[in-house]
């Protein structure tokens, strides 16, 4: 690493203590970025990488709301509205306790180069909440929502910052959220996405991180001659990302082995089949329970509870062929990635954000496997986010078939672009490398058009 990159890290850390996530997204992509810095060294004189690491703008606000026993609570809200260079703001909320200001930096950060990459005018954002939906009446949801979507509401607009879901925010959610944003505003607008589908909101969408990320990791088995067909694979989480990432395995004949949420998991040796994963829907998304009850009612499988201090994770440690991680960050740690090294996976795509810790992703690097980080690998999701905001602005709806066939010309050019950039680079077959640089290059060269904003 050069010395300008060292003291460009040493900088981000002491400005920015406390956001131990935030330093490790700057750093895997800081990495990467050496190289290019080398043969152009303009970017280097306009201070780009400055400029992406410190956020455009930084929102943070109290949400007030009532519990249906008329208690008070107050949490934190947030929007990092990170880079504007390609187009407006556009990232997930996310609901969940851990959320903290560097967390959602590191989102943001990431979310700049994979929105690059989609092909689409979409600049980059995230926020969210440290607020816990789980065991909330869907009034006392609802109740938050209006409040948090009640500052939000001043910030974001169709042209200025497009929020949608992430962890712990789904359809319900977005409902709440779009209907006090309409409420305040007095106009119907595509200013989130993600919505319903009979109020503006475009078919794929709930299932495109996942179906996207079984794309791309069909095209990287494909650079080496292989398909799905057979591979047993492991699935962490339960959500969107995970329910979607098993109906495609599904769809293309792998068979998917394991589920988790953050109490457990499971390990389903006959597999899980359709009518497994429609259990899980219910389970997940209706009746919103604990996946240990999967183990209930099929005997088959095996349900281990999460140990938080055991430094490693069930759900990647059974002999597969490939693995989707799909919950959280730094969910693989580096003893998760020498199990799945052991136990013959030899694919990683990346459903859920920065997955992988940074001695991970050398451990599969220097293994030779086909790795997808997340950047790459989920980013059919805010694709397919892009792609309802511009039926939204058309004020039409493109069939089931037409948006899933843009996901795949999608995901099929992000691979790519990944492949070629990493070629141009010296490090053929390295997706982290091409990901960071194809994705750095489109926003650097805006942001140099553009002077210094
Ligand atoms: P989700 O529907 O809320 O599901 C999240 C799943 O991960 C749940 O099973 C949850 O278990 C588990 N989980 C969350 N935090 C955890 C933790 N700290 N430890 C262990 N398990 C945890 O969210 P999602 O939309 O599927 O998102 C999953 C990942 O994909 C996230 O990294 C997200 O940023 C990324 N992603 C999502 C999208 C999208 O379109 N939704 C797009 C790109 C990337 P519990 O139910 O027990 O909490």
């Amino acid at each position: 690493m050069s010395a300008y990159i060292t003291s460009l890290l040493t900088e981000v850390e002491s400005k920015n203590p406390a956001e131990p996530e935030f330093h490790q997204a700057v750093h895997e992509v800081l990495e990467s970025i050496g190289l290019v810095l080398d043969r152009h060294p303009e970017y280097r004189s306009a201070r780009i990488l400055e400029r992406m690491i410190e956020p455009e703008r930084v929102i943070m606000f109290r949400v007030p709301w009532l519990d249906d026993r008329g208690e008070v609570h107050i949490n934190r809200g947030f929007r990092i509205e990170m880079n504007s260079a390609i187009g407006p703001y556009k990232g997930g909320l996310r609901f969940h306790p851990s959320v903290n200001l560097g967390i959602l930096k590191f989102l943001a950060f990431e979310q700049v180069f994979k929105n690059s990459l989609t092909t689409l005018p979409m600049g980059g954002g995230k926020g969210g909440a440290d607020f816990d939906p789980k065991g909330k009446s869907d009034a006392e949801v609802m109740r938050f929502c209006q409040s948090f979507m009640t500052e939000l509401a001043r910030h974001i607009g169709p042209n200025t910052d497009v929020p949608a879901g992430d962890i712990g925010v789904g359809g319900r959610e977005i409902g709440y959220l779009f209907g006090q944003y309409k409420r305040m505003r007095n106009e119907f607008t595509g200013a989130i996405t993600g919505k319903g589908l009979n109020w503006g909101g475009s078919l794929i969408r709930p299932e495109a991180t996942g179906y996207g990320c079984v794309y791309f990791a069909a095209e990287m088995l494909a650079s080496r001659k292989e398909t799905l067909e057979g591979k047993r694979c492991l699935v962490s989480g339960s959500g969107n990302v995970a329910q979607f990432t098993i109906e495609k395995l599904l769809d293309l004949g792998a068979k998917p082995l394991t589920l988790s949420d953050s109490s457990g998991s499971v390990y389903d040796e006959a597999g899980i089949d359709r009518g497994k994963l429609d259990f899980v829907k219910q389970l997940k998304n209706v009746r919103r329970g604990r996946i240990q009850e999967y183990a209930e009612v099929y005997p088959g499988a095996v349900y281990v509870e999460a140990d938080p201090l055991s430094g490693t994770h069930p759900v990647w440690n059974y002999a597969a062929d490939a693995a989707f991680p799909s919950a959280t960050q730094n969910e693989i740690t580096a003893a998760d990635a020498d199990n799945l090294l052991q136990n013959g996976v030899t694919l990683v795509a990346e459903g859920a954000n920065m997955p992988t810790v940074h001695a991970g992703i050398s451990r599969f690097l220097d293994a030779g496997i086909l790795y997808g980080p997340g950047k790459a690998a989920n980013a059919g999701g805010v694709a397919v986010s892009g792609l309802e905001m511009a039926q939204n602005s058309m004020r039409y709806g493109w069939t089931r078939d037409e948006v899933d066939d843009r996901l795949r010309i999608i995901m099929k050019a992000i691979h790519a672009v990944c492949l070629s950039t990493a070629d141009r680079f010296d490090q053929s077959g390295n997706y982290v490398v091409g990901a960071n640089i194809a994705g750095f290059l489109k926003v650097a060269d805006a942001m140099l058009d553009q002077g210094v904003v």
